[in-house]
């Protein structure tokens, strides 16, 4: 039992190390919460891996100054990692930004903006409660929490035309930026799905980047529109979680 997990471990550890080792590491989370989710990471958990990053001198950069980095000459610190989190559920409110206030870890949360206050399906068919504009309003104000678009509704850019993507994007970031009087610069595609048209409309609406789900580490070079992440999930070992920070 114990050999057979412990090789299960090792594949998996190969599957999301190997080709990403180097770099640093945009860590995208959803929920945090005692729920059955699979994109849900258990309270216990995340407190665990968070102590660990600061226990370890791993250096919280907001999305903003990772590509700061990315855009100029300086070269991006070593021990650096960015935490993002999609779609905006309620329990990133309980069970996460008091940790984040504790290590004052800066954090991203991509809205779907027009889904606060109420409920957000998934894979796993288990709706569960969205931030609501008040607790929205408040992290943001703490000046820990960054809100970024992640459009209105949360549909699947597949199978929208380009016009209706188009203003799925420029809706939730107008929602965004008056309800807290702010600009966003950063996107992240529903599902990661994209295309160059894509990138087009982002850039025509001054958007800085975007992050997509693909598996990797960031890079001088990267394109910031491509941006790569770590999925951290309730599949991701201790051990699986410290060796792809590394
Ligand atoms: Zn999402």
């Amino acid at each position: 039992m114990f050999l057979k997990r412990y090789l299960k471990d090792c594949l998996s550890l190969f599957k999301i190390i190997l080709p990403h080792r180097k770099g640093a590491a945009i860590l995208m989370y959803h929920s945090v919460a005692d729920n059955d989710v699979f994109f849900t990471v258990k309270p216990k958990i995340f407190a665990q891996q968070m102590a660990y990053l600061k226990k370890r001198n791993y250096q919280a950069l907001k999305l903003s100054e990772l590509i700061d980095f990315l855009e100029s000459k300086t070269r991006i610190p070593k021990k650096a990692f960015v935490l993002t989190f999609d779609d905006g559920y309620e329990d990133n409110y309980f069970n996460a930004w008091p940790i984040f206030k504790k290590y004052n870890f800066p954090a991203t949360i991509f809205l779907a903006a027009g889904l606060a206050g109420g409920k957000i399906n998934n894979v796993s068919n288990i709706p569960l409660k969205a931030l609501n504009w008040q607790e929205i309003e408040e992290m943001h104000w703490s000046g820990l929490i960054d809100f970024e678009p992640h459009t209105v509704s949360h549909q699947r850019f597949e199978r929208l035309n380009l016009n209706q993507i188009e203003q799925e994007i420029i809706i939730s970031k107008k929602m965004i930026e008056e309800r807290l009087n702010k600009k966003c610069h950063f996107f992240a595609y529903p599902r990661g799905w994209y295309n160059e048209k894509i990138i087009g409309i982002l850039k025509k609406q001054g958007f800085r980047a975007a992050r997509t789900t693909e598996t990797g580490k960031i890079n001088k070079g990267d394109n910031p529109f491509k941006l790569k992440r770590i999925s951290v999930n309730s599949t991701m070992s201790f051990i699986q979680f410290r060796a792809m920070i590394q």
